[in-house]
């Protein structure tokens, strides 16, 4: 990473408006980019499309410059970015570390019945492996990703030493969909890569994403960034605030008071005056705050 231009980015969904959560990302992310006196971007996840609400992104990014969050360079659309997402997934086949699979959720929960792994977390299957070995006939519905034995080690900035066994954890996961969509763990790394992304800030709940890219980018021969993953916002029932447990819109009409509130997540002093002043002083003391620890 050393001698490469610091490039950060902030990559929301566009599943609905920012809320309190989001913001903290956006924040933190902006403020280490502006930190590192480098470069911040923006792109738009929009790969999955079924869960894409028509004028959130419009709705996003007129959230951020309300909040003088502006990136350096006009957005980045994933959906426009398959060919690129295609070309990857052909090196990784190529390289044997892709392949077709034919399995339905179903096939998958039977499998692992068979295998007597019935005490697995049902909302994400540990994919048994089931076409590692070829589809016998069946055809392809997905792509997956063959994973490395072994212990992916990380260094949050943040949370510190982390680490996943990610074929034992998550086993051979999705590139691209049954449904020809493509998977947020490929799309997020080919851009990253492709954009010179140095260094990723995003929220905490992403945090165990981070082994599977990191595989990712090592099968693909690309630049590993830096992570740091921002605090999670609770809401009134303890749990983290979301899209899908439908946590706020924020209102973005009072600028301070909404980055005020994101800024006290990261430990940074609230401000008066004008947001501007406030984007400053915070610039400061993140840089402060980053070079002590
Ligand atoms: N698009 C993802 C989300 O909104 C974030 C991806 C990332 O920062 O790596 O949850």
């Amino acid at each position: 990473m050393s001698g490469r231009r610091y490039v950060g980015r902030f990559a929301p969904s566009p599943t609905g408006p920012l809320h309190a959560g989001s913001m903290v990302a956006a924040l933190a992310s902006w403020l280490d980019a502006r930190a590192s006196n480098g470069l911040w971007l923006v792109r738009i996840e929009d790969v999955d499309t079924p869960r894409c609400t028509p004028h959130a992104a419009a709705t996003i990014l007129r959230q951020l410059s309300d909040c003088s969050l502006v990136a350096d360079e006009p957005p980045l659309w994933q959906s426009q970015r398959g060919h690129l997402y295609q070309h990857a997934l052909d090196q990784l086949v190529a390289g044997h570390r892709a392949y077709p699979c034919s399995c339905s959720r179903k096939d998958i929960e039977l499998a692992l019945v068979a295998m007597g792994r019935t005490r697995e977390r049902n909302t994400e299957l540990i994919y048994p492996g089931t076409c590692r070995d070829g589809l016998h006939g069946k055809p392809a519905r997905a792509w997956r990703f063959r994973c490395d034995g072994g212990v992916v080690h990380w260094l949050d900035r943040r949370m510190g030493a982390q680490w996943q066994d990610v074929a034992q954890d998550v086993g051979d996961f999705v590139l691209k969909r049954a449904d020809g969509l493509w998977a947020y763990q490929l799309a997020v790394v080919v851009d990253d890569a492709d954009q010179g992304v140095t260094h990723v800030v995003r929220g905490e709940d992403l945090a165990d994403n981070t082994a599977r890219q990191i595989q990712l980018q090592q099968a693909l021969g690309l630049p590993l960034p830096s992570y740091l993953h921002t605090p999670l916002v609770l809401g009134d029932n303890g749990e983290k605030l979301s899209k899908q447990n439908g946590a706020q819109a924020i209102d973005t009409s009072d600028p301070l008071r909404v980055l005020n509130a994101a800024a006290r997540v990261l430990g940074l002093n609230p401000h008066a005056g004008q947001a501007a002043d406030a984007l400053l002083a915070w610039t400061a003391q993140w840089r402060l705050l980053q070079s002590t620890v």
